[in-house]
């Protein structure tokens, strides 16, 4: 979507994510979500003076390894700069964070949107501190600040100017996501704020070479909003321009509520932060052995599971997508089909049945009470005719919700499908008994009147009957022979 005929969109996206570590980047205080304020802090998060950072080696091994999931190159030799400012925030007056040399640069991951693949171009993801958080809330003439946040470890995720959409830069934020959870380095919830999203976003007219005045746009903390923020931003933007207004660089916030973008300030410039090499922390050189350890340790990637999903299984697209978007549903369908699962029967019930049931309970797969050999039981007795397909929907459920086999539902509740055909016929006969008008058009050439009798024939027999035995039945006994 361009934002008209005359103007065109540029995107790029800044997206923090806060990885997964145990403890805090320069220290070992706790990074665990929700605690009482100020309880996981200590004089360096603190920021006592004398005190001393020391880098967390796993926050370093997961920065390296988001680069080598998203095709980037590591540097050599990286460091740490101050990002100077003040807020009551940060208490020591200044951030920990990379300026020149960040330890990732040069990557890349790709979007499919409107049934193309487009490459969206990565300029760096360096490493840094996060700040505390001031709590105004309930507060009367003061705020207050809790820095159990202060010090835990974000990744910044910075892309090139590459995305002509809101639809692209959502499915782009989609994407880092996916690879992220996949590769296990931050949880990807927008809500919390473990991944969060600046967005900037300039229009200039279509063919123009040039880069517009960008705006920085905040305060999107789901991709929905990151999609609605972005297209307010755009018709303002090309209006402003239209009626002779010059846009000037700042940073706007997403007010959700009223659905607009609002200005906060104007854009501050690098050389506001007096950014220089931080002094309490050596360079880093990872070893070019460590990095092979950390490339090894990366799983398939989405994208390339998509794929082998759709060739090796024979998988339509819409379903090869969908059960790789997390990497533990893609491991419950390939266990399936491990099993002996028809991997196109499998995935049917996967994102029919259990993604409704899981949803209606709002849990994850990892959660699922229904393992997947349970799926497998019930396929093969689909498959071995001992249960009609309609009937396997019950018991699916109640596998689901009592965690027994599926053998055992059908014998408590006497589920068996009836294949016999002398016990079928008596229901057959009656069915067209009490139906004799259909039975007469049916005769006279309304063939498709033939589905009406399989489902009266179901109803008789509570969804029990084998709808093949019925068919050939219902065919012979309504033509009379
Ligand atoms: P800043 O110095 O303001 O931090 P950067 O050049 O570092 O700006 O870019 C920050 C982000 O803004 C990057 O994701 C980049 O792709 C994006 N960006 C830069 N210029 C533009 C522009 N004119 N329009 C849209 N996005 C832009
Ligand atoms: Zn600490
Ligand atoms: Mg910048």
């Amino acid at each position: 979507m361009s934002a008209n005929d005359t103007y065109e969109a540029v995107i790029g996206l800044e997206v923090h994510a806060q990885l997964l570590t145990d403890s805090k980047i320069f220290c070992g205080c706790s990074t665990k979500f929700g605690l009482p304020p100020n309880s996981q802090t200590c004089p360096v998060c603190t920021g006592m003076p004398g005190s001393l950072p020391v880098l967390n080696r796993k926050a370093l091994q997961f920065t390296i390894k988001t680069g080598l999931a998203m095709n980037c190159s590591i540097a050599g030799f990286s460091r740490f700069a101050r990002k100077n400012y003040f807020y009551p925030d940060l208490p020591k007056g200044y951030q920990i964070s990379q300026y020149e040399l960040p330890v990732c640069e040069h990557g890349y991951v790709e979007i499919s949107v409107g049934g193309g693949t487009r490459r969206i171009g990565l300029t760096r993801i360096h490493l840094e501190e996060d700040a505390g958080k001031n709590i105004h809330e309930g507060a009367g003439t003061y705020s207050l600040v809790d820095l159990n946040r202060a010090g835990v470890p974000l990744m910044e995720i910075v892309s090139e100017p590459d995305m002509k959409s809101p639809e692209e830069a959502g499915a782009y934020m989609r994407k880092l996501r996916t690879i992220l959870r996949y590769i296990g380095v931050c949880d990807g919830n927008m809500e919390q704020g473990s991944l969060r999203c600046d967005a900037n976003v300039s229009v200039r007219p279509v063919g123009a070479v040039a880069l517009g005045t960008k705006v920085e746009l905040k305060n999107m903390n789901s991709f929905k909003f990151v999609e609605k923020a972005l297209e307010y931003e755009i018709k303002r933007q090309v209006n402003a321009i239209k009626s002779g207004e010059k846009i000037i660089q700042e940073t706007r916030l997403w007010d959700s509520a009223a659905g607009v973008t609002q200005s906060m300030r104007t854009k501050e410039e690098a050389h506001d932060y007096r950014y220089f090499p931080e002094p309490d922390l050596v360079p880093f050189m990872p070893a070019e052995t460590w990095i092979e350890e950390i490339r090894a340790s990366i799983p398939e990637l989405p994208d390339a599971r998509r794929e082998r999903f759709a060739s090796a299984y024979g998988l339509p697209e819409y379903d090869a997508d969908l059960l790789t978007s997390e990497r533990p549903l893609a491991d419950w369908f390939e266990e399936c089909v491990r099993k002996g699962a028809q991997p196109k029967a499998a995935s049917n019930w996967i994102m029919g049945e259990l993604m409704r049931l899981l949803n209606e309970d709002g849990i994850s797969i990892e959660g699922s009470p229904l393992v997947p050999a349970g799926l497998v039981e019930l396929l093969s007795l689909i498959d071995a005719g001992t249960i009609s397909g309609k009937i396997a929907k019950t018991v699916f459920e109640e596998m689901y919700r009592s965690k027994k086999s599926a053998a055992l539902i059908v014998k408590e509740k006497g589920l068996l499908q009836i294949s016999d055909a002398s016990e079928l016929s008596a229901v057959v006969d009656q069915v067209i008994a009490s139906n004799p008008n259909e039975a007469g058009r049916f005769r006279d050439g309304e063939v498709k009147l033939l589905g009406f009798f399989v489902g009266q024939v179901m109803k008789a027999t509570k969804g029990k009957a084998n709808p093949g035995v019925i068919n050939d039945l219902l065919k012979k006994k309504l033509s009379g022979k």
